[in-house]
């Protein structure tokens, strides 16, 4: 469930903010103007021109950027007269173009074409951009201009846009303590060192911890029935460990998972899991329980000085969701029906433990390896079976001739284009004769990309005076390549997640507005995995399976026996999916509702906060609090919720378009495209309720679950 945030300009500032030397780039102007990431792009489309671009020119090109943002910033301040709407927040959001350019591509590129010197350099420029922007944006002098221009918004005749625009910086500056004055701000500075500290330190622990972890097989028989490629890590694993033979097993999901499923040897599984489970909680110097409750302590302490109650208050400000309360609200509607279900899977489970004749109490480590018994002997689902049906080229065709049902787009494949890996493919998205952006998709796993798939925005649009700037967006996978003969055939769940980040994409291609800062996917983080989740529903659709998933060498369309087997083992499970994920979620939330600063046990809290929602002993929240990194190193502190929250939105949105009778109904596509044109130029809840002309209903999700009767 959890994909890379798409708001990779964000988490990365959060990622990266390391202390590192700096090393002062002595270019000359001469060469500084001859840096092909600050002169004018003379390239189909403006596209950033890669084959020219060298990994050594993106330090020079950032802090060149950083200081022109600092001059135009300067011009601002030190604007004589009367400050208004245009010389103070137009201006700030145009200004720092240098800047959005060079770390558009920059972000794009560190992440999935990455070498030495751009991993050096983000480390370098990570840290500067937080301070470069903590400045700004804790600058007493601009705020005061801000302020005078909200103040007068009611005078002033804005259009909406413009309106959002205003209200939107004020609470960026406020939200960030540009109000907090004297000591308090000292101490609001001085907090802020200390929470990036100790996010990067447990980080750091729970990598050590998880790396350091090793359960080791002597035995085959010991492996079960362990697919022969997942046989083969193991036994590299063992080697690179140091052992002669045998096979090892790590903390990370792929092997861990895995072994759980299969090995019939029950002391051994529950070795792996309570290491999994104990990560940072093993009172040893990687213990992570201080830290938690520190940054817990802190964030509370700040939240205060910031004037709301609690940290969630604080964050969820910016969210759709509003306030703590109404999270709360949603996740009670759900939690009931999903714990009962896991239950009675557990109850299932400890049954067949004991038909089998295997003594003791069922146990967590006993879950999966049960599930996975249930799902050969009760669907007879091999995943095999499906890949055929979804070569990689074929299932990015189904996307795009979704697009082009709902919203008439059509994909052109540029060839001439520069790339930064001759993998990526480029297109050209028209409607009709018009121009509306580039996609750049870079489908498969190579060493030089992180895992997972994302998409980012590498080109916002924008239309200010006149000057319409088209978006340039990426998706990006980790696929296997084709090899010699054998082409590149996805699972059901890949061929979901090109669907998936296609969403995302299309978001920031469809965006019309004015701002870039309000542009495609800058909307709350609890409604941008909305129109991503909302295109997997399509996918599934036998209308859309009917086009694109077709044998690689038959070209015969996948049956639907098949697809229903699939779908009924998919959907097995479901209870202990949504209980161990919105059991995290309620410990996000239960350490992020804390309305004093004092120091807690964590191991208390935790199970005190577990306890109270009545989670039952055999599944463990997806996160415990010392490996929650999510919400203590992440970025995601009070915001674990967003998935579900997004989820509720897309179900909403599908079943309103199943209730046509025409999945493609031509008015709802219409407003719905509508809706992603607006980006982020009006809040989450009101671009919803333009949408459908009321709020979001949970009931569709429900169903979809099914905790609920239809
Ligand atoms: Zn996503």
């Amino acid at each position: 469930m959890y994909k890379i945030p798409i708001l990779i300009f964000a988490s990365l500032l959060l990622i990266l903010s390391c202390k590192s030397v700096n090393k002062k780039s002595e270019k000359s102007v001469k060469e500084m103007n001859e840096n092909p990431l600050l002169v004018k792009w003379d390239t189909p489309f403006g596209v950033p021109p890669f084959d020219k671009i060298k990994s050594e020119d993106y330090l020079p090109a950032l802090e060149k950027a950083i200081e022109i943002h600092n001059k135009e910033i300067s011009k601002i301040l030190n604007n004589k007269e009367i400050p208004n709407y245009k010389n103070t927040i137009e201006a700030l959001e145009l200004s720092g173009s240098d800047l959005k350019k060079v770390t558009g591509v920059f972000f794009a590129i560190e992440a999935a074409n990455t070498d030495d010197v751009l991993k050096e350099t983000s480390k370098i420029i990570g840290p500067k951009l937080t301070a470069h922007f903590d400045e700004i944006q804790l600058n007493s002098d601009l705020f005061n201009r801000i302020r005078e221009v909200y103040h007068q918004k009611k005078l002033l005749n804005l259009s909406n846009e413009e309106k959002h625009l205003l209200s939107e910086t004020y609470k960026n500056y406020v939200t960030a303590g540009v109000n907090v004055e004297g000591v308090a701000k000292e101490r609001l500075k001085s907090i802020n060192k200390r929470l990036a500290a100790l996010s990067i330190k447990f980080g750091t622990n729970l990598l050590d911890e998880t790396n350091s972890f090793e359960l080791y097989v002597s035995d085959k028989k010991d492996l079960g029935n362990l697919s022969e490629s997942l046989v083969a890590l193991a036994a590299d694993e063992a080697k690179k460990r140091g052992h002669d033979n045998g096979w090892s097993f790590t903390l990370q999901r792929p092997s861990i998972n895995p072994f759980l499923e299969t090995s019939p040897n029950r002391e051994m599984r529950e070795k792996l899991f309570q290491g999994y489970a104990l990560r940072g909680n093993n009172d040893n110097d990687k213990d992570n329980k201080a830290i938690v409750s520190e940054m817990a302590s802190l964030r509370a302490e700040k939240a205060k000085l910031l004037g709301y109650n609690t940290w969630a208050d604080k964050v969820l400000v910016n969210r759709m969701a509003s306030k703590p309360n109404k999270v709360y609200d949603l996740m009670d509607k759900l939690w009931p029906s999903a714990l009962a279900v896991a239950k009675k899977d557990r109850d299932t489970f400890a049954q067949m433990m004991k038909d089998d004749g295997v003594e003791g109490e069922f146990r967590g480590s006993d879950w999966r390896y049960y599930v996975a018994k249930v799902r050969a002997k009760r669907y007879n689902f091999n995943e095999d079976e499906t890949r055929p049906y979804f070569e990689f080229n074929n299932v990015r065709d189904g996307a795009f001739n979704l697009a082009n049902k709902l919203f008439g787009l059509s994909f052109k494949r540029l060839n001439n284009i520069p790339t930064w890996h001759k993998d990526q493919q480029v297109f050209e998205v028209l409607e009709g004769d018009k121009h509306i952006g580039i996609i750049y998709m870079d489908f498969f796993a190579r060493e030089s990309k992180r895992g997972g798939a994302w998409m980012n925005e590498m080109r916002m649009q924008s239309n200010v005076n006149g000057n319409y700037v088209t978006p340039i967006v990426t998706n990006n996978f980790n696929f296997p390549a084709p090899s010699g003969d054998n082409p590149s055939l996805l699972s059901f769940g890949e061929a979901q997640t090109v669907f998936h980040e296609f969403g995302h994409g299309l978001h920031g291609l469809l965006s019309n507005v004015k701002y870039a800062s309000l542009s495609g996917t800058n909307v709350p983080r609890d409604f941008v995995e909305f129109p991503s989740q909302v295109m997997e529903n399509w996918m599934s659709e036998p209308e859309v399976l009917a086009t694109y998933a077709k044998h690689y060498k038959t070209g015969k369309v996948i049956p639907t026996e098949l697809i229903n087997k699939m779908n009924e083992a998919n959907s097995f499970d479901v209870g202990f999916r949504t209980v161990e994920y919105m059991a995290a979620t309620y410990l996000d939330l239960n350490w992020h509702t804390l309305t004093n600063n004092q120091l807690l046990d964590v191991n208390k809290f935790e199970k005190e906060a577990m306890d109270k929602i009545g989670l039952i002993d055999e599944i463990l929240p997806r996160y415990r609090s010392t490996y929650y990194s999510h919400i203590f190193s992440g970025g995601y502190s009070a915001g674990y919720y967003s998935y579900l929250w997004s989820e509720v939105l897309d179900a909403d949105t599908f079943n309103e378009f199943k209730k046509t009778g025409d999945i493609f109904n031509p008015e709802l596509a219409k407003k719905y495209r509508d809706m992603l044109a607006a980006g982020g130029s009006k809040t989450g809840m009101q671009l919803y309720k333009d949408f459908l002309g009321r709020e979001p209903r949970v009931e569709p999700l429900l169903i979809k679950k099914g905790f609920l009767e239809q």
